[in-house]
């Protein structure tokens, strides 16, 4: 996989800086998904680099004015070059991790996986790339999905297994000897994204300013998502313990989601709900801290609570 893998920006790892990492399954994950967080931390002179395990390569296109065969054709590399110009909005460092998209499978029943495909990969050769990634970046903190990937995409599943299996292996001397010295991230946290209270938030106070809510429809899911989650004794909501205000930067975060223009529909739901409505609403990006070496008191406002108190800077 190395030879496949490249940094887009160098990573070294600065002496005496916070480090943040964030694994995603495709590029586009990560401007839909704590973008303005880590917009925020960089401007803050956090070192953020994005983890990127596929090349997208078997997403569809979501935005009609890009719909076109010759797009469709090329997809591989227009994904790359989308996901260059998002990095340099976001101003983070980001590396792909060379595995190839798995693709979203329709249908019922659903048509096997692709041979060779990120999902279909062994764990331990699955994580080993990530491995050498957090060895060689040295982050602090990782932030990446729960276990039900928060989507159900069979890629989002693989990267929230490759991502726990890397946070334990990266410090482990005896594993993977080779790829890299060891290194122990003391932090990492799931991404809580779309959750109803958020949305709840969204759309009350649109209808406060005489607005047209988008979320009608999605509720009316929830609902219903609500329902079968009832009768599952196991399933429990994901507790938000950290809620990192980033709300200056939403601008941001939606500038670098329309640099992916295959993904993203401008005059789409990203876009339905004002930036003063969201800023009033709901001006935080959201977390579960799922591991911490360190001590840290809940509820959190910063992913480096406790971090930065143990480490020397
Ligand atoms: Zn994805």
């Amino acid at each position: 996989m190395s030879s496949q893998a490249e940094l887009s920006s160098q990573a070294e790892p600065q002496f005496g800086a916070l480090r943040l990492m964030a694994v995603h399954a495709h590029p586009d994950d990560e401007s839909s998904k704590g973008a303005a967080t880590m917009a925020r931390y960089v401007r803050e002179g956090v070192q953020v680099l994005v983890c990127t395990l596929t090349g997208g390569e078997r997403g569809d296109i979501l935005n009609p004015a890009m719909d076109r065969p010759e797009v469709k054709a090329d997809m591989a590399r227009i994904r790359r070059e989308e996901m260059s110009r998002a990095r340099e909005i976001l101003g983070v460092e980001q590396k792909f991790l060379g595995f190839t998209d798995s693709g979203l499978p329709e249908g019922d029943p659903k048509p096997p996986l692709p041979p060779g495909c990120f999902a279909l990969t062994p764990l331990a050769e699955a994580a080993e790339p990530l491995v050498r990634a957090v060895r060689e970046f040295r982050p602090h903190v990782i932030l990446t999905y729960d276990s039900s990937g928060g989507y159900p995409h069979p890629d989002h599943v693989k990267t929230h297994e490759v991502s726990v299996a890397a946070f334990e292996a990266a410090a482990d001397p005896d594993a993977y000897p080779g790829s890299g010295e060891p290194w122990q991230p003391l932090k990492m946290y799931y991404f809580v994204s779309f959750h109803q209270a958020k949305f709840a938030a969204l759309h009350e106070e649109m209808l406060r300013r005489d607005m047209e809510s988008p979320y009608t429809k999605i509720f009316a899911e929830w609902e219903e998502r609500a329902r079968r989650r009832q009768a599952d004794p196991g399933y429990h909501e994901l507790e938000i313990t950290t809620r990192v205000q980033a709300g200056d930067y939403f601008e941001v975060r939606d500038r670098a989601l329309l640099a992916h223009e295959t993904q993203i529909d401008p005059n789409g739901f990203w876009f339905a709900c004002p930036l003063e409505v969201q800023r009033a609403a709901w001006p935080t990006e959201d977390y579960h801290l799922a591991r911490s070496l360190v001590d840290t008191e809940l509820p959190e406002d910063d992913l480096f609570a406790g971090v930065r108190e143990s480490v020397s800077l």
